[in-house]
């Protein structure tokens, strides 16, 4: 495992309003790396898709407490862990597939976790049903200059 050269964690209630919450904090402990514009907006869009799912699946009809966590790994490398203790996910590589949603009728797509998979390095989920869910990425972000 790499050495965390910096690292914070944030807890916030899982209101729809917390979304942009949780992308601005990532994209401000993220600048630290100096990244690119794109490199920044991918951050964001992931951060985004696991935040909005654990509001709408994992507490589906309650509010509950969201933990975001972070880390600086060797300078260049970008660690986020966001973990939700909601319904869980029953079939975790079903859910993971393309276009795979719970919800058909709703607006939802079925992408979540394919635009996580495709703006970072590594994504992993780990979850219990009934006791929640965990997504790790990790994000290199070139150095410039
Ligand atoms: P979209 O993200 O395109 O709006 P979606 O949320 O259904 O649609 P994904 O984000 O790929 O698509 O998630 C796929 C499925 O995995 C969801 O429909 C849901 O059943 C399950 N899921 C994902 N995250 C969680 C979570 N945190 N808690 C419970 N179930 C989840
Ligand atoms: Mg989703």
């Amino acid at each position: 495992m790499k050495k965390a050269a910096n690292s914070m964690k944030i807890t916030f209630p899982g209101y729809s309003k917390n979304e942009s919450l949780a992308r601005m904090c990532a994209a401000a402990f993220a600048a630290q790396l100096d990244p690119t514009v794109e490199e920044i907006s991918d951050i964001k869009a992931a951060v985004s898709e696991a935040v909005t799912n654990c509001i709408v699946h994992g507490y589906r009809d309650t509010i509950g407490d969201i933990d975001m966590k972070m880390k600086i790994l060797d300078n260049d490398t970008l660690y986020i862990k966001i973990t939700d203790k909601g319904t869980g996910i029953e079939d975790v590589e079903q859910a993971m597939q393309p276009l795979f949603t719970t919800c058909p009728e709703g607006e939802r797509a079925g992408l979540g976790f394919a635009v996580m998979e495709s703006f970072t390095d590594k994504l992993r989920v780990k979850s219990t049903p009934g006791k929640g869910t965990s997504v790790t990425m990790i994000k290199q972000v070139c150095r410039r200059g």
